[in-house]
């Protein structure tokens, strides 16, 4: 390829609007532009880097057996109400209605196509197991798209689709799954770690996510070093300090407190109590099968709740906070003064969720459900009762591991390039794909679903490997191998010897980018430091003495080399791995 012919519109500034590093290096190295707010099109220098993740990903899938699909993009709305996620999917769906007014949708993911495939044709176990993959474009209304091509709303997936008999064999597909994607990961050159994750609207029963480390991640990552514990912020636990309460009051007793409207008000009033002894009392609304309810959640007083927590533990499609309004319709009280003493008996379809760190506390402080007063001496199941003990709680760093003894905490910003779930038969039996088993019973598919998104695969790679001066591509998605800089196309001898061995370079096999614009040297070598390909041959003022100038663009060295050498030299530093 030549640069002279090649559509490479690199930019000089930094996008304004552009926020993580990705977005701007993207941007800027003429890889992708917005078409409108989180859609963007590929231009071709990155149309190559996302076809050589797409080839990775092709060969990691078919090494494990999986056979490539094709689905279609559009959906009729039938086979999403027959799984329930019609309804259970909120606003992030795309959809709309043909000209005869059926409701269609644009796929998110493709769990009901494949099996709707699965249950016309998949009779009986020795079908199974089979493994389903595609790679193809989706859909999500994301409410606030950004960060580039880390949160869009079109976007390239290779969504994988495993289907078994029984338990035994959803465990080795998902292993299978789990060692693919490590070895995709590693192929493109990223830092990455595994977690345990929330299942959300997937369903399942078991799900991890694989997260690269990054600050413009959008995930947060626990981890412990010590035993190597890992888990999404959203699924973490910790280990708390054991905390002993005094004897309290043979019976709650309240207590005016004028003003105090936060934990942090109680902790200083005369008569309070520190954070760690009061009950935080928060009103949401959660969808729990179709329905709205009332919940009233409780947390010690310097703990956090983490929403995903709260609707997992609901088994919600959505939690929200309930307005001042709706809590004063409800309790009596404005957000400040709730509490969980008397107010089942006040609202007898408030549903109760304790977090665990409450269990057996006594003589703790919490709200009257009457402004301006609280509640001291409660103590839990004596004076109130939950519906649902549950882990609501956000870990903090420092705390202590869940996995060992010893261990402490730490949490830091991931992007989320994999999530691999155990579906079982959610899919299966709601959609009614069953086979018969050895013994000729007719059981349901037990399924697995896989996916990667390309675009993240590409945004973090920029993320983990840049510098001040552009992207460094790894090695194994570079859209070029090598680039042959000619610093003065206007000096015969000098362009023939680069012509030359841009030819000879990609009879040797490798994917070579000539720049044989007619351009000051300076500027082709901040561009091409910008576009990041991994080695630049400089053909130069040594050219005359059969030596040219190698670059690596990583460690910014650049070395003396002869011209009859330097093919092989460059091949053998390209194929090397990242
Ligand atoms: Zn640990």
């Amino acid at each position: 390829m030549r640069w002279s012919r090649f559509f490479i519109p690199t930019l000089r500034e930094d996008p304004a609007d552009a926020e993580v590093v990705s977005h701007k290096l993207l941007l800027r190295a003429g890889l992708i532009r917005q078409l409108s707010a989180g859609i963007y099109s590929f231009l071709p220098l990155g149309q190559r880097v996302a076809l050589k993740v797409m080839q990775i990903l092709r060969e990691e899938m078919n090494a494990i057996g999986g056979q490539e699909f094709f689905l279609p993009a559009l959906h009729p709305a039938e086979l999403w109400k027959e799984s329930g996620r019609w309804d259970a999917i909120g606003d992030e769906m795309f959809r709309l209605k043909d000209r005869k007014g059926a409701d269609m949708c644009l796929g998110m993911t493709h769990e009901e196509i494949f099996t709707s495939i699965a249950r016309h044709e998949l009779r009986s176990y020795k079908q199974l197991p089979q493994v389903w993959y595609q790679m193809q474009t989706k859909f999500r209304d994301e409410a606030r798209p950004k960060s580039g091509l880390m949160r869009i709303r079109s976007f390239i997936m290779k969504d994988a689709y495993t289907f078994d008999v029984d338990r035994a064999g959803l465990d080795k597909s998902f292993i299978d799954q789990r060692e693919a994607y490590k070895k995709i990961f590693t192929r493109c050159g990223l830092k990455f770690l595994i977690v345990e994750a929330s299942s959300g609207s997937m369903g399942g029963s078991e799900s991890n996510e694989f997260m690269a480390p990054s600050p413009a991640g959008e995930d947060f990552i626990v981890r412990c070093e010590n035993c190597g514990y890992a888990a999404n912020l959203e699924k973490a636990i910790s280990r708390l300090a054991p905390i002993h309460d005094e004897a309290g009051l043979n019976a709650p007793e309240e207590f005016p407190t004028p003003g105090v409207r936060t934990i942090e008000d109680l902790t200083t009033f005369p008569g309070g109590a520190e954070a760690s002894r009061q009950i935080k009392s928060l009103v949401f609304m959660g969808t729990i099968d179709g329905e709205q309810r009332p919940v009233l959640v409780l947390l010690r007083g310097d703990h956090q709740l983490h929403e995903q927590k709260l609707t997992d533990a609901l088994r919600a499609t959505t939690v929200r906070t309930a307005h001042p309004e709706e809590i004063r319709g409800l309790l009596g009280a404005s957000p400040g003064s709730l509490g969980p003493v008397g107010a089942r008996e006040k609202q007898p379809a408030l549903f109760i969720v304790a977090d665990n760190a409450l269990k057996n506390r006594r003589n703790m402080t919490t709200g009257a459900n009457r402004d301006d007063h609280h509640i001291r001496g409660v103590e839990v199941d004596r004076d109130f009762k939950a519906d649902l003990w549950a882990d609501l709680r956000t870990v903090e760093p420092g705390e202590g591991c869940p996995g060992c003894e010893t261990g402490t905490l730490e949490i830091f910003k991931g992007i989320e390039i994999g999530h691999i779930f155990k579906l079982g038969t959610k899919y299966s039996e709601s959609m009614g794909a069953t086979v018969l088993n050895q013994e000729g019973k007719e059981v349901p598919i037990v399924m697995g679903s896989y996916g990667i998104g390309v675009e993240r695969i590409i945004s973090t790679a920029v993320e983990q490997s840049h510098d001040a001066d552009g992207i460094i591509w790894p090695k194994s998605i570079t859209p070029f191998d090598v680039i042959v800089t000619i610093t003065n196309i206007k000096q015969d001898d000098l362009r023939e010897a680069g012509e030359k061995l841009y030819h000879d370079l990609q009879n040797a096999g490798l994917e070579v980018l000539l720049d044989d614009r007619d351009e000051r040297a300076g500027v082709k070598f901040k561009d091409a430091d910008l576009i990041g390909v991994p080695y630049r041959i400089t053909m130069g003022k040594k050219a005359a003495d059969g030596v040219v100038e190698l670059f690596d663009r990583r460690t910014k060295q650049s070395e003396d080399v002869k011209i009859s050498e330097v093919i092989a030299h460059v091949q053998r530093l390209a194929l090397s791995s990242t």
